[in-house]
């Protein structure tokens, strides 16, 4: 394909830049320049050579022929992007607001290409029956447990791929040194690997599909044979089978020659669902994380594109793999808010992969044991087909869930933050040498300092957000901001009035920590939160810790509830379950009962039942109720009304505009006009496209970075005439006197309160 002219966008991360501008090329390079080429240009008075891509080919002039300037050159050792992956790009600037640059970068596979680093295999070197000796030996002693947990691994599945080890089981360079040098195993590269001839398909016995999911992949065999791409909401309990669904849909489409993403939540990919994979897909598959340094990203983006994969397993971004003939978007846990982007463009994975399968004729299915109520309405609406899986494949009963009212805790002289039923239970677990997990109900809540003499909160001079209180890996105590990281020693004087009684106050992951040891003095616990899991690998060795049983007690955040198995685990916890109830967005009622629905799911995943206890003030509340039957059908019904009613998403779409400033009267004056603007084209749109602005208003954090803050909703039936309202409101805001250094921010269908 050769055009005469490119719409090229310079190389540089500058909002005014956000145009494309068109070169003429010449006829040297026309047929090998493509739509994603980076290519070298002359720009700006000076014709600088600068780079730039392609993100637009044609035969016609745009503009002045003679003033039109020509393509330099091609870069080398460029990255070919894929069409379809600009197309992409070019649909997220317009949907959710960036520039074209800012939308590129984010599906564009990074540029610089890194030292490959080496692909490692373990594998034992011993026989099985060996092993089982040395399992013994090992295990005799407590320090060996990150030996054992290895040489389980490598007695399961033979070999296994270095990294994925080092990551997911947690296992450090010197633990596999010493086995080694006891000639337990060895460590392989990837050219001795191929070179010993080993390429064996990892074995294993896989389930034979029970007839539910059986229905469900014919279903999507046929489908998919007819080239009826559809889009899938399967809906299923933990347990229930829907990875095997997953993973015979994607043999259909392998069948044909075409590829596979799979996203999953990078805290629920464990190591069993990746060697699961790995066993029924064997070597051509890739798990990505967002670990990964740009360099490692290149290598598997470039094995990708050099056909050498076919299935890639991975976090949001990994939606932007690229493949050349892609059949199949899976999205796990899809009603996970780690699907939509903090960064600019604020994207949708679950949206943004619904586009992609449609430009490259592709099928998508979502899972989920809590759906999003997006995607079960639109199941319910007819745009998706829904899928369920009414039991565990693997039958086990449900956990026992118990609802505490912490009100009569509180008339019984229970000032305690634990209720004398959780107490009682955490005594029982102790005594029978089974874990518990206490999870508590949002981070947010950590201790604030006040003063008893006049009142005073001690606030961040930057944002208008109380300091929090932290003394862990610190000599000295200090007081934080969560918001932009400040921090202040901790102040033994309140500095309004000069009173001494000034404290901590509320109920952080630390001080239920300290209260459950002097409750239980010889209880082992371990707190994981966002200060115990800072380091790299801080999440697993917490984790790890508390599988190998070196803790009875886990204290913690949300992070404690997604996706781990804890076979010892047969309590949990929940305190303050209704905080999370009243935060300021439409989406807390969602948001609570998938925490509460997934932290019930911890208890008793192994052989002996579980018991949940959730404490609230709120016994009455439908989404308390619906968490102690664990009824999502319940909760949806209840959930799609109120929507309905306010008029929220997904029965409304809804577009978050938030204005910043570092003066308090320009971000008001513009948000003001803002909403009069909006108002009056609204006013002359008629009734049919009806669009409703409400605003402007303050959000509860007022003020961040020393940037004010102002917030405009607006909501349209259709998610379209919110995208042209942008388009308008971004002209209307650019035309507008620069003097202000007022910013716009745009949230299409935000997932999270401001
Ligand atoms: P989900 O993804 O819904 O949580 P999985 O696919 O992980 O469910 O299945 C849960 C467990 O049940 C796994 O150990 C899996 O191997 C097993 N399993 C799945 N389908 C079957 C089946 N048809 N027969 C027996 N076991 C199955
Ligand atoms: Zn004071
Ligand atoms: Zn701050």
């Amino acid at each position: 394909m050769s055009a005469r002219y490119v719409d090229i966008i310079i190389d540089i991360s500058h909002e005014a830049i956000d145009r494309a501008f068109q070169y003429e090329v010449p006829v040297s390079l026309r047929d090998r320049l493509s739509l994603g080429m980076q290519v070298l240009v002359p720009f700006g008075k000076g014709n600088r050579l600068r780079t730039g891509y392609v993100i637009g080919m044609g035969n016609e002039p745009k503009w002045q022929i003679d003033k039109m300037k020509s393509v330099q050159d091609i870069v080398e050792q460029q990255i070919p992007v894929e069409g379809q992956l600009i197309r992409l790009a070019a649909w997220m600037r317009d949907t959710y607001g960036s520039t074209m640059y800012q939308a590129l970068m984010t599906v564009m596979p990074v540029k610089k290409k890194i030292r490959a680093i080496e692909k490692k295999t373990v594998r034992l070197t011993i026989n099985l029956q060996e092993g089982q000796l040395r399992l013994l030996e090992y295990n005799r002693n407590k320090r060996n447990r990150a030996k054992v947990r290895l040489l389980k691994a490598l007695l399961e599945h033979g070999e296994i791929p270095y990294e994925l080890a080092r990551q997911k089981l947690n296992i450090s360079p010197n633990t596999f040194e010493r086995l080694k040098e006891e000639g337990v195993l060895e460590v392989l590269t990837e050219t001795q690997y191929r070179q010993a001839g080993t390429r064996k398909r990892l074995t294993g016995p896989e389930p034979k599909l029970n007839h539910m999911q059986q229905a469900l992949v014919d279903e999507f065999r046929r489908d998919y044979l007819r080239q009826d791409n559809r889009v899938y909401l399967l809906y299923g309990v933990t347990g229930s089978g829907k990875t095997e669904v997953y993973m015979h849909a994607i043999d259909v489409v392998l069948e044909q020659g075409r590829q596979a993403i799979v996203l999953i939540p990078e805290i629920a990919l464990t190591f069993q669902t990746v060697m699961r994979f790995r066993r029924h897909f064997g070597e051509r598959i890739t798990i990505l994380n967002s670990r990964m340094s740009d360099g490692e990203r290149y290598d598997q983006f470039e094995r990708i594109r050099k056909g050498e994969v076919d299935i890639v397993i991975g976090p949001r971004s990994a939606l932007f793999a690229p493949f050349s003939d892609l059949g199949l978007i899976v999205i796990d846990e899809e009603h996970e808010n780690s699907y939509k982007s903090d960064n600019i463009p604020k994207y949708h994975a679950r949206e943004t992969a619904i586009k992609r399968a449609e430009m490259s004729h592709a099928s998508v299915i979502l899972g989920s044991a809590t759906p999003s109520v997006t995607s079960y309405y639109r199941a319910e609406m007819g745009e998706y087909r829904l899928w369920e899986l009414t039991q565990r494949a693997a039958a086990k009963d449900l956990a026992h869930v118990e609802i505490v009212d912490m009100r009569k805790e509180l008339q019984n002289g229970n000032r305690s933050r634990f209720s004398e039923r959780l107490q009682e239970l955490i005594r029982e677990r102790l005594e029978r040498e089974e874990q518990s997990l206490i999870f508590m109900n949002r981070r947010g809540y950590a201790s604030f300092v006040s003063c008893r003499s006049c009142g005073e909160v001690v606030n961040c001079p930057h944002c208008q957000v109380s300091l929090t209180y932290h003394d862990h890996n610190t000599a000295q105590p200090k007081l934080i901001c969560h918001y932009c990281g400040y921090s202040e020693p901790y102040v033994q004087r309140c500095p309004a009035c000069g009173s001494k009684l000034i404290g901590r106050f509320g109920t952080g992951t630390q001080m239920i920590e300290a209260e459950i040891q002097e409750r239980f003095p010889t209880a082992r616990i371990l707190r994981m939160d966002a200060d115990t899991t800072k380091g790299k690998d801080g999440h697993e060795t917490i984790l790890s810790a508390f599988a190998e049983g070196k803790a009875d007690i886990l204290v913690g955040t949300q992070m404690i509830v997604k996706g781990h198995d804890f076979p010892n685990v047969t309590l949990v916890g929940i305190l303050a379950a209704d905080l999370s109830l009243h935060s300021q967005d439409y989406m807390a009622g969602e948001r609570t009962f998938d925490l509460l629905t997934q932290a019930a799911g911890r208890a008793g995943r192994g052989a002996r039942a579980g018991t949940v206890v959730i404490q609230t003030y709120e016994p009455e509340h439908p989404v308390i109720e619906a968490a102690q039957c664990q009824d999502y059908e319940m909760f949806y019904q209840n959930e799609i009304a109120y929507r309905k009613l306010l008029k929220y998403p997904p029965v409304y779409a809804m577009l978050v505009i938030l204005i910043t400033s570092e003066r308090e009267r320009d971000v008001q004056e513009m948000a003001e006009a803002m909403a009069e603007f909006l108002c009056e084209r609204n006013l002359q749109n008629g009734p049919e496209t009806e669009v409703r602005i409400i605003g402007p208003a303050v959000p509860v954090i007022s003020k961040i970075k020393d940037a004010y803050r102002r917030i405009l909703y607006v909501k349209a039936k259709e998610i379209r005439r919110l995208t042209e309202e942008k388009q308008v409101l971004e002209q209307w805001m650019a035309a507008r006197n620069p003097q202000t250094d007022c910013k716009a921010y745009f949230d299409l269908n935000p997932v999270k309160g401001y």
